[in-house]
């Protein structure tokens, strides 16, 4: 009871009446400080970050005395706590959840990635912010933050709803130039493992015989597919096990402007998916493939994103828009 008596000597004052105190206070007042000590989160994390809010969370640091209690739905949150890489994915799902709230509600954006993107603010699939998605009351910064600075978080947006204010804000800063180095630009020598025997590159026409024969020969495990872009240059690359002999062989197939090529699903049964993340990136076409559907991006993606034609923030609307078109969205709101 002494606590709450000394925090609402922060809201109004008491008077010493004979036989009882008296506390004045405006509404207005009242209600902020209710506000701000009954404020309760929406139960969700999206990274790494959210290991550390739940942290947070738990019987050591006490929240309950802060009067938070997280909550299942978003019917019944009044704060959002965004601690975790920001995915475009992810971006549409938190504005939906953010519209479901009910206001007044506030959002705070934990972690460099939820503030920024961080180390991958240039990826293609992640948002540079979560503020180009919903308005942000405070910024808690980290890689994740301590428990600490998610509390010191909190008690920074209690201090601004204390005072009546919101403070939503939108990202404001420009875009950044995206500058896509060629993969010859920035490749280092590869150390070949040992147990690498042969590398080189085949026609595109010899793929299915030489896959089945490498079969025959105890090369039964397909490591990966995967393919790199050298600007007018596709280059396709297959890396093949035999477990009895702990050897792997690897091959290359330049592909140039025809960018199909037969399917290694019948040969090899893992190449159903890797062949479609490779054609959901590059936009390489496995002929005889049984189900070549993007695996990685939503199925309305425009372009393949690891392509060097792929322009970035073209096509992410509204999360990585012209700065003319996000002015446009933001009044949309
Ligand atoms: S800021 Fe660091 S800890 Fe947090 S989600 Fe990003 S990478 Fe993970």
């Amino acid at each position: 009871m002494g606590n709450v008596n000394k925090s609402l000597k922060d809201i109004g004052s008491f008077m010493k009446l004979p036989g009882a105190n008296l506390f004045i206070s405006s509404t207005k007042d009242l209600f902020n400080w209710a506000q701000k000590s009954s404020l309760w989160p929406l139960s969700f994390g999206l990274a790494c970050c959210a290991i550390e809010m739940m942290a947070t969370f738990s019987s050591r640091y006490d929240l309950d005395r802060l009067g938070m209690i997280t909550r299942a739905s978003p019917r019944q949150a009044d704060l959002m706590i965004v601690a975790g890489t920001v995915t475009v994915k992810m971006a549409e799902r938190i504005k939906t959840l953010y519209d479901q709230m009910a206001g007044p509600k506030w959002v705070i954006a934990a972690g460099s990635c939820a503030i920024s993107g961080d180390h991958y603010r240039h990826i293609y699939s992640v948002v540079p912010g979560v503020d180009w998605v919903i308005p942000v009351d405070v910024y808690v910064p980290g890689c994740p933050p301590t428990p600490e600075a998610f509390i010191d978080g909190i008690l920074e947006l209690q201090k601004i709803i204390g005072k009546g204010k919101t403070s939503p804000t939108y990202n404001t800063s420009s875009i950044p130039e995206e500058k896509t180095l060629s993969p010859l630009e920035v490749a280092k020598p590869v150390k070949k493992s040992k147990n690498l025997i042969e590398s080189k590159f085949i026609d595109k026409n010899e793929i299915l015989n030489f896959s089945k024969e490498l079969k025959n020969n105890g090369f039964t495990y397909l490591k990966f597919i995967t393919a790199t872009d050298f600007d007018s240059n596709i280059v396709l690359t297959y890396l093949l096990g035999n477990n009895t002999r702990n050897k792997d062989v690897e091959f290359n197939i330049q592909l140039g402007e025809d960018l199909t090529i037969d399917s290694l699903s019948d040969i090899y049964s893992g190449a159903d998916w890797q062949e479609r993340e490779v054609f959901d990136l590059f936009g390489i076409r496995f002929i005889g493939h049984p189900n070549l559907k993007r695996i990685m991006m939503p199925d309305e993606w425009i372009g393949h994103p690891l392509r060097k034609d792929y322009v970035m923030d073209a096509h992410f609307y509204p999360y990585r828009p012209t700065r003319k078109e996000y002015e446009k969205w933001k009044t949309e709101l």
